[in-house]
């Protein structure tokens, strides 16, 4: 076993945890660069994207973690200019376990330029939440 950050039960002492069910976490990014910026977090350890596949288990757990996303920012956040949820593209990807940053805009000025995730421009380098459940979406399914 390989410590992790973001497994249990490490993630608890990293982070409060906003939100806690069978699939997912759900914690504040601890330098946030946006007006809100969460992470959702599987429970399993997945280590990137990449290990994600057309299955429906897959696209489940993907679109699960931005509908908790998505009404977590709702929530906290109802009146941000545009809400953006997005996963680091390998090898630009800072822990090794799947999370999907979900930000309530306007970015922080003074923070989102050190990110190396914004390298390429806001949000550049990441991989649209949206994307990836195309990506991933089963073929022969009807969801
Ligand atoms: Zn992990
Ligand atoms: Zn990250």
């Amino acid at each position: 076993m390989t410590h992790c950050i973001f497994c249990p039960p490490a993630i608890f002492s990293s982070a409060k945890v906003l939100h806690q069910d069978d699939k997912v976490y759900a914690i504040e990014d601890i330098k946030p660069a946006a007006l809100r910026h969460y992470l959702i977090i599987p429970v399993d350890h997945i280590a990137t994207v990449r290990n994600l596949q057309r299955r429906k288990e897959d696209y489940a757990l993907v679109e699960h973690m931005l509908k908790i996303g998505q009404s977590l920012l709702q929530r906290d956040a109802p009146g941000a200019l545009q809400y953006r949820f997005g996963f680091h593209q390998p090898p630009f990807n800072s822990v090794n376990h799947l999370h999907l940053h979900c930000f309530a805009l306007p970015y922080t000025p003074s923070r989102w330029k050190k990110f190396k995730y914004f390298s390429y421009g806001p949000v550049g380098v990441f991989l649209e939440a949206n994307k990836l459940l195309e990506k991933i979406k089963p073929m022969h399914d009807n969801l």
